[in-house]
């Protein structure tokens, strides 16, 4: 049924606790990820089966499980917030991939664990579906992320603002080991899990790194080209705190995410990021911050920490031009360059600071451009721009340049639809979102479109 490994089980119990999730009511099937299912080796007759919808409801623990929540730390909004840890996923094992990487099997809403604090540990439907979407979406574009196996209703309501229905994501990711993670072992000085921890990481992810430094180098790149990547989606991730920063440089934690509709580069959504700490353009300067937070939790494990704290903060600062390499790359490509090179990006910046001013929409502007159509107060710059490009531009546009975005509009119509009973719209968004790069036809334009005024998405609310 499914061949788990459970790598994070036998670690020491100091990294997490052993709990069975809590069954609920009735079980429903929402969706089942049918080729993301494969590329876990899961078998097709036991997915379609009546056994796998109690499976991700929690109400079976399937054979070779062992289901526990992980421990972890972190610091919220800027502030060291002790404990976390998973307060409402419980973690059923792990699968090898095709691709030979163990991944996580993960239940996001699956009940309580010693970590919930005062929450309910469930997840109502909303954030489930949003986040279905956006990390299939984020998948398609080619984006590093955690995915979504399934999502099942619960029968059972969940109080929020209102009685809402409950529902549970499977997640899949590469591991859910974030800076949090190594952060709570520093606070409690324990310098042994530390190690067992960097060595399982190392082992698990980077297995070319040397050591703890080496692990700091390659969590370093592996964000800088991460950010950068959502930079050229116009994605704002709207809570990267050090528990939701992924050591393997996925996605991680979609809450209050959203993509920008028009382009402002302070743009926050979020209802709790109140200063602006994650908006848009912070997104870079915040991952530094969170990789800063690494290397701190790294240094107990150092023989010299004077000439440690010097290390790791050259190492770090490498973060600057690995990412200004990638944001070039990235934006080059969506402009149909073919090499470009650090050369350009005041070319780009040009460009940004004009759809700013003008107020364009990110990613109808890339497509509108992609297929030779030119705003007017683009006109100046597109004659430079047009120097630059050359050969099959439009192809490379078309690649890099997604048709549609989950738009943040739409999101909260499909999710307003489903809680009404109505799931068409959700499967429906959720076939196009997942074909971002396919060209505009009838079905799709309509989900190109940019926000009517009276559809904009004004604030997004966290996951809970
Ligand atoms: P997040 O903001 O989703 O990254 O979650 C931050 C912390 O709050 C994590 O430790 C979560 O496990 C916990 N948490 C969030 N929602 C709930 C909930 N409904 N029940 C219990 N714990 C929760
Ligand atoms: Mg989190």
């Amino acid at each position: 049924m499914i061949a788990f490994d459970n790598s994070f089980a036998r670690l020491p119990e100091r990294f997490y606790t052993r709990l069975d999730p809590t069954p609920v009511a009735t079980a429903e099937t929402i969706v089942v990820n049918d080729a993301l299912a494969t590329a876990l080796g899961l078998d097709r007759d036991w997915l379609n089966g009546p056994q796998a919808v109690q499976v991700f409801a929690g109400n079976a623990v399937p054979d070779g499980a062992e289901p526990l929540a992980q421990l972890y730390g972190g610091h919220q909004f800027g502030s060291w917030s002790g404990q976390l840890g998973d307060g409402r996923a419980i973690l059923l094992g792990e699968v090898r991939a095709e691709d030979g990487a163990l991944r996580d099997i993960q239940l996001k809403g699956a009940g309580r664990t010693p970590y919930s604090r005062g929450g309910d540990g469930r997840a109502w439907l909303g954030p489930v579906l949003r986040e279905y979407l956006v990390s299939e979406a984020m998948h398609a574009m080619g984006v590093p992320t955690t995915r979504a196996l399934a999502a099942v209703t619960t029968g059972e309501q969940v109080a929020r603002e209102t009685l809402l229905p409950g529902a549970i994501l499977t997640r899949v990711a590469r591991s859910h080991i974030r800076v949090g993670t190594f952060q709570i072992h520093t606070a409690r000085q324990d310098v042994e899990a530390l190690r067992t921890l960097t060595d399982y990481t190392i082992a698990r992810h980077w297995p070319d790194a040397d050591g703890p430094a080496g692990l700091l180098d390659a969590v370093v790149a592996a964000q800088a080209e991460l950010i950068a990547q959502w930079m050229g989606l116009g994605f704002i991730h709207g809570v990267m705190n050090t528990d939701n920063c992924s050591l393997a440089g996925e996605t991680i934690d979609y809450g209050p995410c959203a993509f920008l509709d028009t382009y402002d580069p302070q743009k926050v959504f979020s209802s709790i990021d109140r200063m602006g700490r994650y908006a848009y353009a912070n997104q870079p300067g915040i991952a530094i911050w969170n990789l800063a937070q690494l290397a701190t939790a790294l240094i107990p494990l150092m023989p010299d920490e004077e000439a440690a704290v010097a290390d790791f903060t050259t190492r770090i600062n490498r973060f600057a031009d690995l990412y200004q390499a990638a944001w070039v790359r990235v934006f080059g490509a969506k402009l149909g360059l073919a090499d470009p090179t650090l050369e350009d990006a005041d070319l780009i910046q040009r460009l940004l600071t004009l759809m700013a001013g003008e107020a364009l929409d990110f990613t109808a502007t890339f497509t509108r451009l992609g297929m030779g159509e030119m705003p007017p107060a683009l006109s100046a710059w597109a004659a430079e721009w047009q120097r630059r490009r050359a050969g099959d531009w439009t192809d490379r546009m078309a690649r890099a340049n997604p048709t549609v975005i989950p738009r943040n509009h739409r999101v909260e119509a499909v999710i307003a639809a489903a809680t009404r009973g109505d799931f068409a719209p959700f499967h429906e968004m959720l076939k196009i979102a997942t074909r971002p790069f396919d060209p505009l036809d009838e079905t799709r334009a309509p989900y190109a479109l940019p926000p009517e005024p009276t559809e904009v998405v004004r604030q997004t609310f966290c996951g809970t």
